[in-house]
């Protein structure tokens, strides 16, 4: 099996000594500030290449952003395949009990009575997380 996303990125950070801690923690605000400007140039960079239409640069910039989205997740010390994990469960009990999601009229599909929201605080928690803690 290949090894996850967020193992490869936080081997990148590991390797450039980029921040990589081993559980969830605040950041400084110098620091979110900079991942925030490095995820804004990405999103940037694929609406420039949404816009173009060409699927070889589309592809490259959203593994840019998806990239830099998880390693924003590594310098917090979050494994962000257990909270996408929980999102997809969350999401997959959007459908209805006739297994038919509601939608909007844009096509977003909406939350239905059988929803169950995802609880992040509890996979933050399985990770070390103590709120009010260390952070
Ligand atoms: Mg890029």
């Amino acid at each position: 099996m290949q090894p996850s996303i967020q193992h490869l990125v936080r081997e990148f950070h590991v390797a450039c000594d980029l921040d990589a801690p081993a559980r969830p923690a605040p950041v400084s605000p110098e620091l979110a500030a900079h991942r925030q400007e490095l995820l804004h140039e990405e999103v940037q960079e694929l609406a420039e290449a949404a816009a173009s239409g060409d699927l070889e640069h589309i592809a490259h910039e959203l593994a840019d952003v998806v990239y830099i989205a998880y390693g924003t997740a590594v310098v917090h010390g979050i494994d962000l395949d257990a909270v996408i994990r929980e999102i997809h469960r969350a999401n997959m009990s959007k459908p209805g009990p006739d297994g038919r999601p509601a939608r909007r009229s844009d096509g977003k599909v909406l939350k239905g009575d059988a929803y169950q929201p995802p609880d992040v605080a509890a996979v933050l928690r399985a990770q070390g997380w103590a709120p009010g803690g260390h952070g």
